[in-house]
């Protein structure tokens, strides 16, 4: 029987979790992944990509390959009725070179993957048992090698299999609402701009831009599932017609996938030597394109906390020193939760004159310069 001895073990090898590692090894500590797939590889087409915020770049612990080559995004226009009463964001006006930068989830998960040393990244690694010491924590796996740590950081997705067995409550919600995603090809350019509109049937259609000249399509629809079923002809004027031809009529350029849309928060992030983060802990509606991001502000907090405490001569796996990245994070995902869900409400089909008003508000918005900036600065952290 093998036995490896890391300070910390982080389960599940999605973005967040690879991130968690690379930052905590960057503070210091001693860690690895355990992820139950196959090594991340880079995928030709990547049905999902990621709005990467300036600010989860620097969680990334510096900027990586997979972001230096992404596609910047440099305007955002959001609007409801007309194009023309559109919110529109610009770095420009904060002195940013973009508002943030399109990612290929398999790009970035394959350059964190190839950053991290051999000994510190178990691919194919089942968990089957979990035993608390007094100092620590051992972790079997399904190779009958273990893993002895004194902290496991649980990202191991909206599912957790950690969080459930700690017994952690969790609140959900489901929306009516499914996620379709596809890559497009736009008869127009995409003008470096990430183009959402919250339409009146209640769905929200974004088009985010790509580096090869295309976008990639997020509908959040409650018709996401017939949507799928269209043939290509219709799905693309339907499309078009939703986006009411900003970018020219839009083409498919590849499969359209439909996702489950549900939000959900975790009771407690907390729990003896284990600590949730990212879609373990929390998922949002994707209108915001803030999932990722979120998850890699909880990376920053916990490193931030850990290593504090480890400077000041403290133990950093004491449940007074994880408590102190709950009250931080906690509060900030549940402000993030709160609002998308209004949003996903407020513009639903449910409340048509609300949602008229809020379109209204949306160009009177645009013409308030200092609470846009406001606005692009918190979008941007
Ligand atoms: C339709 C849709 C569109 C989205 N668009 C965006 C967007 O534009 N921008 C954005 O920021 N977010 C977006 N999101 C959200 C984003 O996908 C998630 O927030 C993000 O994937 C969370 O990353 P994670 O690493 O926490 O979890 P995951 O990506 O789910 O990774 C969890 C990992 O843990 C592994 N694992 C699970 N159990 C175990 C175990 N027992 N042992 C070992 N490994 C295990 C899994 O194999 C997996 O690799 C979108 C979501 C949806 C549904």
């Amino acid at each position: 029987m093998s036995l490896r001895r890391w300070d910390i073990a982080v389960v599940g090898g999605g973005v967040v979790g690879l991130a968690a590692v690379r930052a905590l090894r960057a503070a210091g500590f001693d860690a690895g992944v355990l992820e139950q797939g196959e090594a991340p590889v880079v995928l030709a087409r990547d049905p999902r990509l990621y709005a990467i915020a300036p600010a989860s770049v620097e969680a990334l612990a510096g900027p990586l390959d997979a972001v230096a080559e992404a596609q910047p995004y440099r305007h955002m226009q959001v609007w409801h009725q007309q194009p023309s009463q559109a919110l529109r964001f610009d770095a420009a006006v904060l002195r940013a070179s973009a508002l943030g930068w399109i990612v290929p989830e398999s790009r970035l998960r394959a350059d964190l993957w190839q950053a991290l040393p051999q000994d510190r990244r178990l691919a194919g690694a089942q968990l089957r048992a979990r035993t608390d010491h007094d100092d620590g924590v051992s972790l079997l796996l399904s190779d009958d090698s273990v893993v002895r740590c004194a902290l496991v950081v649980a990202c191991d997705g909206a599912t957790s299999p950690l969080r459930e067995a700690a017994k952690i409550p969790l609140h959900r919600w489901r929306y009516v609402q499914g996620g379709l995603v596809a890559p497009l090809d736009c008869a127009q350019p995409h003008q470096d701009t990430a183009w959402q509109r919250f339409c009146p049937d209640g769905s929200v259609v974004a088009l985010l831009p790509l580096a090869n000249g295309g976008c990639s399509l997020v509908w959040s629809s409650p018709d996401a599932t017939a949507l799928r079923a269209l043939q290509p002809a219709d799905f693309e004027a339907r499309l078009t017609d939703a986006t009411q031809g900003v970018l020219g009529h839009l083409t498919l350029a590849g499969e359209r996938q439909v996702f489950p849309l549900a939000a959900q928060h975790a009771e407690r992030y907390v729990d003896h030597r284990l600590v949730l983060a990212g879609d373990a802990a929390h998922t949002v509606h994707p209108l915001a394109g803030q999932g990722v991001n979120l998850g890699l502000a909880d990376v920053q907090q916990l490193t931030a906390v850990l290593a504090a405490a480890r400077d000041a001569g403290r133990d950093w796996s004491a449940p007074r020193v994880l408590a102190r990245y709950q009250r931080a994070r906690r509060a900030a995902n549940s402000e993030m939760i709160a609002l998308t869900d209004l949003l996903s409400r407020a513009f639903g089909p449910a409340t048509p004159g609300l949602s008229g008003l809020l379109g209204t508000g949306m160009g009177w918005l645009d013409r308030s310069p200092s609470l846009k900036a406001l606005l692009m600065r918190r979008a941007m952290n």
